[in-house]
């Protein structure tokens, strides 16, 4: 049986090789960087994706790592008003079946790879990104930059955001900028001052800005997220995003909320990108997936979880359909494409919702002031996850 190939080891690529061997297949993962690895920041994680971790075998290893806030909390960023609460006890898990949790990126990352190191299918290979394929009959031939060359009956394309593998079935270009901005940093839970929403994930929205918070690794660290939405950006300015906009756009801010400042790096931010839902992102046995796939803005904190789905989905068509790549992934590519570009769209839309100022600002909080902490209506969809076919 020739090799699957996946080019990217990051969340994505780690999943669909771990489903893909557990269906049998054997799998080359193909990682650009000089080791598989993944930066050291928080991670949200649905119920939604609970299950597909437990279908993977992973989920217990991970929960000793994670953390279980007991709410998702939303919050006025100029007020520090608690607005709205999701209740993240029993009738959340009751109504999803799983918990909701955040944890360690590299604990995610990690324990995936752990798992993929585990099984005898998989060959995990770093320093070799992919530079360019070809296909022939049924074989995929990829060439690496470093100049090695891999034939396979098939190639996943999993190298994130600047996926040279969409580039050749897509042609579409370089992502859209946002114009948002983050600066994030992990600091010992000890130095957390305001501890009153210490067991919970608090986000606050403000004009053009947002903070989230959330500890990590049974408490032990606190993960601190702060965006703004560039207006300088908005502007053409060079200096979009720069340290000196976060603080300027955060002085508005209550003092509760701009003291959290103070636990973020600036030593580097990150811009953000989303696509537009593409129709199609499948050529013969080559097909996308993760945000090589739907790259989406991080406001439902879905982008890796859609990615881990998209594996256990993947790796269900392969299964059900034998030797054919291109029927498999484009049943696949059916089954993952509204769910993933409602994601993206949602994503954009909760970008706004949480950044308006003025009268939209009033209107937002006092709709929002009135909602059960029980029913998170808005993500239920979302939650609810996927279906699944236990006998693949
Ligand atoms: C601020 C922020 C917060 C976020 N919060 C959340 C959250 O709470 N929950 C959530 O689910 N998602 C969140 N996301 C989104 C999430 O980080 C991404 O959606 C997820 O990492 C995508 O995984 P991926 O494996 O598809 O791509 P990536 O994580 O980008 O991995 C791609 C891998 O491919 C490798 N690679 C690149 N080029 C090549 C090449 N040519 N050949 C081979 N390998 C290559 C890279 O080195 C990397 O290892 C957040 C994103 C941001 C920016």
């Amino acid at each position: 049986m020739k090799e699957i190939l996946i080019a990217g080891g990051g969340i994505g690529g780690l999943a669909a090789a771990l489903a893909l061997a557990r269906k049998g297949r054997k799998v080359r993962v193909l990682e650009k960087a000089a080791e598989f690895g993944e930066i050291g920041y928080g991670i949200q994680m649905g119920p939604n994706v609970a299950r597909m971790l437990e279908r993977l075998g992973v989920l217990k290893a991970l929960e000793s790592t994670s953390v279980f806030p007991e709410a998702l909390i939303f919050a006025d960023a100029l007020s520090n008003e608690e607005i709205s609460r999701i209740s993240l006890g029993k009738a959340f898990v009751a109504r999803y079946k799983f918990r909701y949790f955040v944890i360690h990126r590299r604990d995610l990352h990690g324990g995936l790879l752990e798992a993929c190191r585990q099984r005898e299918e998989i060959v995990l290979q770093s320093s070799s990104g992919l530079k360019n394929f070809t296909q022939q009959g049924d074989t995929v031939t990829i060439t690496c930059e470093n100049g090695a060359i891999h034939e396979g009956c098939a190639l996943i394309g999993a190298e994130g955001l600047w996926s040279p593998t969409r580039q050749s079935v897509i042609g579409d270009g370089a992502p859209r900028m946002a114009g948002h901005y983050v600066y994030r940093g992990v600091v010992p839970d000890e130095q957390i001052v305001d501890r009153s929403r210490i067991n919970t994930m608090t986000i606050w929205g403000g004009p053009d800005l947002h903070m989230v918070q959330y500890r990590l690794r049974g408490g032990a660290v606190m993960n601190n997220v702060a965006t703004i939405a560039s207006r300088r950006f908005r502007k053409s300015d060079a200096n979009a995003g720069a340290a000196d906009e976060l603080e300027e756009m955060f002085s508005r801010t209550h003092p509760g909320v701009r003291d959290n400042l103070r636990y973020v790096s600036r030593e580097r931010n990150w811009v953000l990108h989303d696509r537009d839902p593409a129709t199609n992102w499948t050529s013969g046995s080559v097909t996308l997936l993760g945000d090589a796939a739907h790259p989406t803005l991080q406001y439902l904190a879905q982008g890796a979880q859609m990615a881990i789905e998209d594996g256990v989905v993947l790796a269900e068509k392969v299964a059900a359909a034998g030797e054919d790549y291109n029927r498999a992934f484009l049943a696949y590519q059916r089954e993952r494409m509204n769910r993933s570009a409602r994601v993206v769209l949602s994503s954009r839309f909760f970008g706004e919702y949480i950044h308006v100022d003025g009268g939209a600002r009033e209107l937002r909080n006092e709709l929002a002031r009135g909602r059960d902490p029980d029913n998170p209506w808005e993500v239920d969809w979302l939650y609810r996850g996927i279906e699944v076919n236990d006998k693949l």
